[in-house]
């Protein structure tokens, strides 16, 4: 009951953000008295810490002092697989990022291990927290992919892009780091940063839509990433949204990656005879009013707002982000996605769905496996009842 308790605390904290004892005993249904013990234990274990907050002179009275995670507690690695290089970064408990790196993508797993190894103690020095600072408290490690992921055995199932099967990674990489390590599909790592460090913070509710050379899309239902029974949920990049038409890299037609991401916008403008290399460059010429140009961004963002116009229905979120990697989606792009969305939607649930475009880094991917790792052993951290002994 003790370590449920103080699994809730930090699930809360996580979750919601600096909190007040009061808010936090409210929340959890414990007594002032117990939730004061509980969060004694966990201050004096160094994972929480107390923070006074309104300092507003205006107002008279004590500040009031709130409950939050210690963002030098620990330390985190976050790994992200992509072509040509793999980023990879180290990041505190609150998501601040201390340090960044690249390697090149190697597609044999084992030398991919040995690789994201390698990278460990030049990423840390470079923060300039070699040694003594943070030695012991680097707690974790996450690698994210574009695959399927088995979430218990970290293994990845399947990963068109990289040609894989049944690659326990996780355990490569523990194996070669001797860091705890969690595997996770991109999408759902993104997902969990909002959660934790971003823009999801206070919505329970939410859907992270990402556009980039592929779409992504993970579900956050209740307040917890939903994977669903076997890891694939929200893989709307592989919806059929076009019976019939072009292969897919998944061996199906006409799915919504084939029509609507960065690299299908890109090929079918080439198709047309345009020279261009980025989506932003297509916008540019639909722009200056070239016909072709348009008709490809009508096409892809007429296919994105369909689909997740069908993410709406099915899961009713308060808050889809639609997320574009380094910028990649221009203005015609969103204005024909939102427009399709509210074409499609039901409009009771249409206008109840905060609809939301972000430009994010590319660093966004390693950002969201940083999280995945803290999530991890903050809540492995109540399980077990480890008390740091730094
Ligand atoms: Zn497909």
């Amino acid at each position: 009951l003790l370590n449920h308790s103080k699994r809730a605390i930090l699930e809360t904290l996580i979750e919601m953000g600096p909190q007040s004892r009061a808010a936090l005993a409210e929340a959890l249904g414990l007594s002032r008295a117990a939730l004061s013990g509980l969060s004694r234990d966990l201050i004096d274990a160094g994972v929480l810490r107390e923070a006074e907050l309104n300092r507003d002179a205006s107002r008279l009275g004590r500040p009031a002092i709130l409950l939050e995670l210690n963002a030098s507690h620990a330390y985190f690695i976050g790994v992200s697989i992509e072509q040509p290089d793999c980023v990879m970064l180290l990041a505190d408990l609150h998501g601040n990022i201390l340090g960044e790196g690249r390697f090149p993508l190697t597609r044999d797993p084992e030398a991919l291990a040995r690789e994201i190894a390698r990278a460990v103690p030049p990423l840390t020095e470079a923060a300039g927290l070699a040694a003594g600072k943070i030695k012991g408290k680097i707690k974790g490690m996450s690698v994210v992919l574009s695959g399927f992921v088995n979430h218990a055995q970290d293994t990845c199932l399947n990963s068109a892009i990289l040609g894989w099967r049944d690659v326990p990674l996780a355990r490569l990489v523990e194996t070669a780091s001797g860091l705890p390590t969690v595997l996770e599909n991109n999408a759902n790592a993104v997902a969990v940063g909002e959660k934790l460090f971003g823009r999801g913070r206070e919505v329970s509710d939410f859907s992270v839509v990402t556009f980039g050379e592929g779409i992504g899309c993970a579900l956050y239902l209740g307040g917890r990433l939903y994977r669903g029974h076997s890891g694939g949920a929200g893989e709307i990049a592989h919806s059929t949204i076009e019976p019939g038409g072009l292969p897919c890299r998944c061996g199906k037609r006409g799915c919504l990656d084939t029509i609507a991401s960065a690299n299908a916008i890109i090929g079918a403008a080439r198709e047309q005879g345009l020279v261009a290399d980025t989506p932003q460059q297509i916008e540019d010429l639909a722009k200056s009013g070239d016909s072709y140009a348009i008709r490809v961004l009508h096409r892809a963002g007429n296919a994105l707002g369909l689909a997740i116009s069908h993410l709406i229905q099915m899961n009713n979120p308060e808050r889809v982000v639609i997320a574009s990697v380094g910028g990649n989606m221009g203005n015609l792009l969103r204005t024909v996605t939102k427009q399709s969305i509210d074409a499609y939607v039901l409009p009771e649930l249409g206008s109840m769905t905060d609809i939301r475009f972000d430009d994010v880094e590319r660093n966004f991917w390693a950002r969201g496996a940083a999280a995945c790792a803290a999530y991890r052993y903050l809540t492995d951290f109540a399980d077990d009842g480890v008390v740091d002994a730094a």
